[in-house]
């Protein structure tokens, strides 16, 4: 104990004084980042700045989800509206907060589109847009909302992008389906789940059945990158969790992002991701928000994320490559 502390009796600095300080982590106050995927063009112009707040230097706007389509089933010129919306308002985002703004455009098969050819074929000059850095997201998923879309026409619309990506040069940002919950317990079904703006009710038997059908989506997701020669690296599986971990890290080249914007909702955290970089190296993970408005979601996840993955013990080289290095590779910042 220091004898020569001022205080009336001793305070635990006292006692602190015999131990050696640790080392703060002060580069991590400033460490860049980027959300490789986000639906921040939705969210609200506080929001936004609450992510340049925060240090975050780039972005993927993610225009493909079937719920900002109020028509369903839906029809092509329904997600052409929300692509051009995003296009129409992808500058003002960047002047107005400094961050990089740049797009993902897709085609979600979470509810069944009418005529999504005409889509496919309008998809080809997107991708060409500079401002365009991913297709996505998409994936085939197990049930849909409203009317059930079969899987071997979910599963040629998933390829058909991927087939476009390959030629564009352009990562896929694949939605893959999650089993975590956080909660023990359902709400009554009426209501379904506050802080997700979404009609419960309205959601169909599945169309992908057996054991798992989540970890099966992907599967088969990964067999259409096959046949649509898309390197596997050129994937970025979003909304990792526990039940396709595994088998992304150990079986493909795909990265692996961590969704963690809405945690509450899919149970997946910084001490999974922590976990995942133990287990298999920052090489090949990343972390996104999935920043929506019709979630209940925080923009400053990945900023919290970087230090949690520092308290978990994980190193500040490896937290630079999962937010910053990987996303800015992968999605083309540094060009
Ligand atoms: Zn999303």
């Amino acid at each position: 104990m220091n004898p020569n502390y001022p205080t009336k009796r001793p305070t635990d600095d006292a006692y602190l004084h015999d131990e050696e300080e640790p080392r703060l982590p002060t580069e991590l106050l400033n460490m860049p980042w980027i959300d490789g995927h986000n639906h921040a063009h939705t969210l609200s112009w506080d929001d936004r700045e609450r992510y340049a707040l925060s240090g975050c230097e780039g972005m993927v706007m993610v225009s493909s989800g079937y719920h900002w389509t109020p028509y369903k089933p839906v029809r092509a010129s329904d997600v052409r509206f929300l692509w051009d919306d995003a296009v129409n308002r992808r500058a003002a985002i960047e002047r107005n907060h400094f961050f990089r703004a740049r797009l993902g455009l897709g085609i979600h098969t979470g509810v069944r589109i009418e005529d999504p050819d005409e889509l496919l074929e309008a998809m080809d000059g997107y991708c060409q847009l500079p401002e365009v850095v991913a297709v996505g997201e998409t994936g085939v998923t197990p049930s849909q909302h409203v009317e059930a879309w079969g899987l071997d026409e979910q599963r040629a619309i998933v390829q058909a992008q991927m087939e476009l990506a390959t030629q564009h040069d352009l990562p896929v940002i694949l939605h893959t389906p999650n089993t975590s919950s956080s909660s023990g317990r359902s709400y009554r079904p009426a209501f379904g789940v506050p802080g997700y703006e979404k009609n419960y009710g309205l959601g169909q038997e599945p169309v992908i059945t057996g054991e798992n059908p989540a970890l099966k989506a992907v599967k088969i997701d990964i067999e259409a990158a096959h046949d649509a020669g898309l390197p596997e690296d050129r994937v970025v599986a979003s909304h990792a969790d526990q039940n396709n971990i595994q088998y992304l890290m150990k079986e493909t080249e795909c990265y692996l992002s961590f969704t963690i914007g809405h945690s509450w909702l899919i149970g997946v955290g910084p001490a999974d991701v922590a976990d995942a970089i133990d287990e298999y190296g920052p090489e090949r993970i990343m972390i996104d928000t999935d920043c929506a408005n019709i979630l209940k979601t925080d923009p400053y996840a990945i900023k919290r994320a970087m230090f949690e993955l520092y308290r978990y013990g994980i190193d500040t080289d490896a937290i630079r490559k999962v937010v910053w290095e990987n996303p800015r590779d992968v999605y083309g910042f540094s060009n």
